[in-house]
């Protein structure tokens, strides 16, 4: 899908509605439209990265740099204590419905067992 219609590409270049939480030189947060949790968040590479199959050495930075951006806006939502979880959904089978890389960030409730 080219970038002009994705919709992780449009909400950064202000073309679709959404409230960005945080954002700087690598990716941007917002909250989830259907959450299933309290908190739950998608922190977005903005670059378009369509899965992780695509990711080598030179994304590397990025995706690392999405963990220390989650665990940041866990702080800001005070549940680092309490715990959350990271989701990236790959492929069909995981239920993945935006083709452009992201990470659910879930928390604010007691999670059940993955799968
Ligand atoms: P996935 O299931 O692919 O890991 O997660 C995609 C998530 O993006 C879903 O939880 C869905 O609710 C969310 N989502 C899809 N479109 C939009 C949108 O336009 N705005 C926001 N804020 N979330 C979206
Ligand atoms: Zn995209």
């Amino acid at each position: 899908m080219p970038t002009e219609d994705c919709i992780f590409c449009k909400i950064p270049r202000g073309e679709i509605d959404s409230e960005i939480l945080y954002r700087d030189d690598r990716v941007y947060v917002i909250k989830d439209i259907h959450p299933i949790a309290p908190v739950h968040l998608l922190i977005i590479p903005l670059q378009h990265l369509v899965s992780l199959a695509y990711v080598g050495s030179r994304q590397a930075a990025v995706m690392g740099h999405m963990f220390t951006v989650a665990e940041e806006m866990a702080r800001r939502q005070e549940v680092t204590v309490s715990g959350y979880r990271l989701i990236v959904n790959q492929g069909p089978d995981s239920g993945q419905s935006v083709v452009h890389i992201h990470m659910n960030l879930i928390g604010g409730r007691r999670l059940g067992d993955i799968g």
